[in-house]
């Protein structure tokens, strides 16, 4: 018999934060990723979707069965990261990120409630300031991920992203970060990563891309198209985030995990 036995291991903040150690037997282990297939999201201009083409499939004349597949697809659709180079001609690409960037205590602001009043709505300043007020400082080296609930649109392209004119991205319409929010995030806290549940970490209807902008130039990664995300807690879980290595890769699919400890 094989048994598993407990593993352990602490995740050491900076000098700002108190460690935190995991106990992998007492954790949930929480799916933050989409499934990739024919109704996967992608930015309205990408020129092809996901791609996924049998190269073989069933009984060789070995006696044995064996099936295989390419795969295609843009960088910037599904459950996915973005590499700071997508927004920042000096950022570091996507095998260049530190590890210690993806795997992170994370910090979940569950905005829920003005995303659905305000599809359009932006995460503010005095939000994530009333966030802190209520769950603490969020410290240097943590990730902050944005509840929008809008996962439950995906895959119905029109609700989720506002607009499913293909070829058109000028009409979109969904909540995410919003600006000052965001550099706060990342000059004031000198978090490791963000993270969203809907298809941008700038809203819709953004034409700038400010957002992108802010955390390409400080290093900072992003992960989009999360989902999944009503069990984690405002604080106290372990974010895993592992994209493809794709060397020079301005982002790329992610399976992203959330540890929970149980209750
Ligand atoms: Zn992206």
């Amino acid at each position: 018999m094989f048994r598993i036995t407990a593993i352990l291991f602490a995740y050491c903040l900076s000098a700002t934060a108190s460690a935190q150690t995991i106990d992998i037997e007492k954790s949930e282990i929480i799916d933050l990723t989409h499934s990739y297939n024919d109704t996967t999201i992608f930015w309205p201009t990408s020129p092809i979707k996901f791609e996924h083409k049998q190269l073989a499939y069933g009984d060789t004349p070995g006696g044995y069965f064996y099936s295989a597949y390419s795969i295609a697809l843009p960088e910037h659709g599904g459950t996915h990261l973005d590499a700071p180079i997508h927004f920042s001609r000096e950022g570091i690409s996507a095998e260049k990120i530190p590890l210690k960037q993806l795997i992170t205590p994370v910090f979940v602001i569950d905005v829920q409630a003005q995303a659905k009043a305000d599809r359009d709505f932006r995460l503010s300043l005095a939000d994530v300031k009333a966030f802190e007020a209520k769950h603490g400082v969020i410290p240097q080296g943590a990730s902050v991920l944005l509840r929008t609930g809008w996962s439950e649109h995906w895959p119905d392209t029109k609700a989720y992203m506002g607009d499913d004119t293909w070829g058109d991205a000028s009409k979109l319409s969904f909540p995410s970060f919003g600006a000052e929010a965001t550099s706060y995030l990342v000059k004031t806290r000198k978090i490791a990563l963000i993270g969203i549940d809907t298809a941008s970490i700038d809203y819709g209807k953004s034409t700038e891309f400010k957002v992108h902008r802010i955390v390409g130039a400080a290093n900072i990664p992003a992960l989009e198209n999360l989902t999944n995300l009503a069990p984690l807690p405002a604080t106290g879980a372990i974010l895993i985030a592992l994209p493809t290595k794709i060397e020079g890769g301005s982002g790329g699919p992610a399976r992203v995990v959330a540890l929970v400890p149980k209750k």
